[in-house]
C-alpha cells in the first residue's frame, strides 16, 4: 500500500508546499463526511479541499481532530463564496470558516469563482492580499479564473495566486489558462479530475488501452495523467476503496505515447466541459 511519502509535493510561489495528491469533498454529504474524511487520512491523504458552501467545513475539522495527526502534516484547502467578495467580508467569511473547521490557519484560501456580474472579485482578491499578511493563512489563490480575470487581479495588485483551481480533465484541458499560468508560475488544481462521472473518459479508447497495459482501473489512468502533466489533484469519491484505488497511482508511468493520446481526447472546442462557465455563475 502506497502511504503519504509517496505523494510529490510541488513548491508554491508562497514558499509553502503541497501534496499533489489529495481529498476533495465537494457533495460528500455533512452528515458522512467526518467518517470518509478520517478514512481518507488514515489511507494516508494529507490534504483536504473543502469549501463554505459544501456545507461540510465541520466536519473536515472533527476529522482532522480526531486524527491525531499533527496539523503542520495536513495541507487544508477552503474556499470564499461569491455573495462574500465584498468590502471587508472575506475577513469575517474566513473567520467563519476557520471557527467551522476548528483550526489556527488553512494552508490555501482560494476565491472560489470570479463571478464577473457582481464586480467584485478584484476586491475579494485585495481583501485576500491583505488576510495573507496574517496569521490565518498560508497561501492564496482562486478557482474558475479565465485569462481575463487573472490579468485583471494581477494588472490591479501585482500579486499572483499561489494556485488556479479550475475544471481539467482529458476532455477539457483549457490549455490557454494553463498556458497563462505557466507562464506566471501559478499552479493548476485539477477540480473534476475524473469529469465527474458525467463525462465518459473511462470508456475512451486512450484510457482504456493505457489502462489494460498496466494492469491499472482507467480512473488511475487519468489520475496519472494529471501528476505527470504537473497538476495538482483531489478526487472524491465517498467509498473507501476507491479512496485506496485513486491513491495508488505513484508506482507506475504511463508513456509519452500514452501521454499524448490521452492529451489529443479534448478536441479544443470546449464540448468536453462538465461544470458551470466561469463566465455565468454567480
Ligand atoms: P471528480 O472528477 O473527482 O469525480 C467524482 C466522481 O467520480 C464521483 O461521482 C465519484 O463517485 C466518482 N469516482 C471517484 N473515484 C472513482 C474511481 N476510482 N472509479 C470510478 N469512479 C470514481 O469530481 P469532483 O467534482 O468531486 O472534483 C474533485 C474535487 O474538486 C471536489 O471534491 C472539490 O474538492 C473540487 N471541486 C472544485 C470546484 C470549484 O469550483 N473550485 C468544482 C467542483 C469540484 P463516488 O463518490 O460514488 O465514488
Amino acid at each position: 500500500m502506497a502511504d503519504q511519502h509517496d505523494v510529490p509535493r510541488i513548491a508554491l510561489n508562497s514558499g509553502y508546499d503541497i501534496p499533489q495528491l489529495g481529498y476533495g469533498v465537494f457533495k460528500v454529504p455533512p452528515a458522512e463526511t467526518e467518517k470518509v474524511v478520517l478514512e481518507a487520512l488514515e489511507l494516508g491523504y494529507r490534504h483536504i479541499d473543502t469549501a463554505a458552501i459544501y456545507g461540510n467545513e465541520e466536519g473536515v475539522g472533527a476529522a482532522i481532530a480526531k486524527s491525531g495527526i499533527p496539523r503542520d502534516e495536513i495541507f487544508l484547502t477552503t474556499k470564499l463564496w461569491n455573495d462574500r467578495q465584498g468590502g471587508d467580508e472575506p475577513r469575517a467569511a474566513l473567520e467563519e470558516s476557520l471557527t467551522k473547521l476548528g483550526v489556527d490557519y488553512v494552508d490555501l484560501y482560494l476565491i472560489h469563482w470570479p463571478a464577473p456580474a457582481n464586480g467584485t472579485f478584484v476586491n475579494a482578491w485585495k481583501q485576500l492580499a491583505a488576510l495573507n499578511e496574517g496569521e490565518a493563512i498560508r497561501s492564496i489563490g482562486v478557482s474558475n479564473f479565465l485569462v481575463e480575470h487573472l490579468e485583471a487581479i494581477h494588472g490591479e495588485t501585482g500579486v499572483l495566486p499561489a494556485v488556479n483551481q479550475i475544471e481539467l480533465h482529458p476532455a477539457y484541458q483549457q490549455r490557454d489558462v494553463v498556458a497563462w499560468c505557466a507562464d506566471h508560475g501559478v499552479h493548476i488544481e485539477a477540480w473534476g479530475p475524473l469529469g465527474q462521472g458525467k463525462y465518459d473518459l473511462f470508456g475512451v479508447p486512450a484510457v482504456h488501452d493505457a489502462a489494460s497495459a498496466h494492469d491499472r482501473t482507467p480512473a488511475q489512468v487519468v489520475l496519472r495523467w494529471h501528476i505527470q502533466k504537473g497538476n495538482i489533484v483531489f478526487p472524491k469519491s465517498v467509498k473507501a476503496d476507491r479512496l485506496r484505488e485513486n491513491f495508488r497511482i505513484f508506482d507506475f508511468a504511463l508513456s509519452d505515447a500514452e501521454m499524448s493520446a490521452i492529451d489529443a481526447i479534448d478536441p479544443g472546442d470546449g464540448s468536453g466541459r462538465v461544470g458551470a462557465h466561469p463566465t455565468e455563475l454567480h
